[in-house]
């Protein structure tokens, strides 16, 4: 590891690969010194979870089908990676790698240039760990290479400066994401669900560091006592029904995701000895189902059973569909990875671990170890900035009307709604005495389940226009 140096934004240490620490805030100012000669820039890539890539030099490969948003308010990781132009002429010796926030944060970090024998495995590399405080909506980055010594070495080539005003870094704002854990304790049993504070804090931890949010707050809610038993295979759906009442009951905000956590055995072996499931979710098509976002799951003591369950099934509270993996069942058709392996480099910082982009599983199949792909860690980012929208909307006035199989409207009556109550914008048609189209307007809809037609909001003056079909 003699060629890679990194260093902790703000910290006043940086740590050579080999172990050696070195005070560097009274460093120099690198950005002083000459540009660096006979080196490029190969590639500058984010990582909040899932990795993103914000350059990639001519001939360099990488990066997933799904580049993630970059995140405001989130801790990242952001990595430099850079090598001789020309491998038979490069002079041995540290770069200094400057990284420049339109914040005003300006860091550095040196790396080590070495001919390619010796670099083979993986070309020099810096890596910056920034806070959350520093990564805001709108800003810009610049990267420059610097020589680490205040001396011009060879030919300057202008692939050693990159700035992200011409490529548009795109810094999206997100939203903490609320989960109410209820301890469910089974009438006919003892057994209490693990809610200590060590395994809340886990939770909050593991959930923040994988899901594309900017803070989780595990809420405890009193515990419930459910009346039936819970095997292996039954008794699921009932406890579930009761957990969305609940959360349709309460007065939480639309991030909020209900979980039961119940303990059906003494231990996961002993409830799975012949197979199991292990937590059970609604899958809401739309950020508005409030009431859907509902799950539960088995709260064993004992390894990662209950946490990973958790970020499994309010995956699916987030309407993830199952990765292709471990025979998961109905698998999203368009998960862009055979086996449903990460596809990019993950990062976990909760556990400080990365995952070589197949050496690890989505979280929304069933194999292991899991990490969470370029793909779902978009997904959610669409689901949670679609309820965020829905949570900053004003309360509106709608006319509830009912739509039958053949499209006649029925009105129900007035209600009043966010914004954004369904994805599924259906025209209707206002008609005249005599059946004449005469205005149209939007209506959203939600379908019924088991019968034709459904429910849907309109505009609350077409009730005064009386006639309406869908078209
Ligand atoms: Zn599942």
């Amino acid at each position: 590891m003699r060629g890679s140096w990194w260093c902790l934004l703000l910290a006043v240490a940086c740590k050579k690969g080999d172990g050696d620490v070195t005070t560097e805030d009274t460093g120099p100012v690198y950005k002083d010194y000459p540009l660096a000669g006979d080196v490029v820039l190969d590639s500058v890539r984010i990582n909040q979870g899932s990795e993103r890539v914000l350059y990639l030099g001519p001939g360099v490969i990488g990066g997933g089908n799904y580049p993630p948003p970059v995140i405001a308010a989130r801790p990242g990781r952001l990595t430099v990676e850079f090598s001789a132009l020309d491998e038979a002429l490069v002079e041995e010796r540290d770069i200094a790698v400057v990284l420049s926030l339109s914040s005003g944060t300006e860091l550095a970090a040196v790396g080590h240039l070495v001919p390619v024998e010796s670099v083979f495995g993986g070309r020099p590399k810096v890596e910056f760990e920034l806070p959350g405080s520093v990564l805001r909506a709108g800003m810009s980055m610049t990267v420059e290479l610097h020589e680490a010594q205040n001396a011009a070495t060879g030919t300057y080539t202008d692939e050693t400066v990159w700035t992200s005003a011409e490529a548009g870094l795109d810094v999206v704002s997100s939203e903490r994401v609320e989960v109410h854990l209820i301890p469910v304790m089974i009438q006919a049993s003892t057994l209490a669900p693990d809610t200590t504070p060590t395994r809340v804090q886990e939770v909050a931890d593991r959930m923040m560091s994988m899901y594309p949010t900017t803070g989780v707050d595990v809420i405890v809610e009193p515990s419930i006592t459910w009346p039936n038993p819970i095997g292996p295979m039954t008794g699921w759906e009932a406890l579930l029904g009761e957990i969305s009442r609940m959360r349709t009951a309460a007065n939480v905000p639309p991030n909020a995701y209900f979980y039961g956590v119940f303990k059906p055995a003494p231990s996961e072996a002993e409830f799975c000895a012949a197979g199991c499931i292990l937590g059970l979710s609604n899958l809401p098509t739309s950020p508005s189902d409030d009431w859907a976002k509902s799950s539960i799951g088995v709260g064993f003591q004992e390894g990662d059973v209950m946490v990973e369950t958790m970020l499994h099934e309010v995956g699916h509270a987030h309407g993830r569909l199952h990765s292709p993996c471990g025979g998961a069942a109905g698998p999203d058709p368009r998960y862009p990875y055979a086996n449903a392996t990460i596809g990019v480099e993950g990062w976990d910082a909760d556990r400080e671990v990365s995952f070589g982009s197949s050496d690890a599983f989505d979280v929304m199949g069933y194999c292991f170890p899991i990490w969470i792909s370029d793909y779902t860690f978009t997904a959610l980012y669409d689901r949670i900035d679609g309820v965020m929208a829905r949570r900053s909307g004003q309360p509106t006035d709608w006319l509830l009307a009912s739509v039958d199989g053949e499209g006649r409207v029925e009105p129900v009556g007035e209600v009043t709604q966010g914004p954004i109550p369904s994805d599924d914008v259906r025209t209707f048609e206002v008609l005249d005495d005599e059946d004449r189209v005469v205005d149209e307007v939007d209506g959203y809809f939600v379908p019924f389940d088991h019968l034709p037609g459904g429910l849907t909001l309109l505009p609350p003056d077409v009730g005064e226009r009386l006639r309406l079909r869908q078209r």
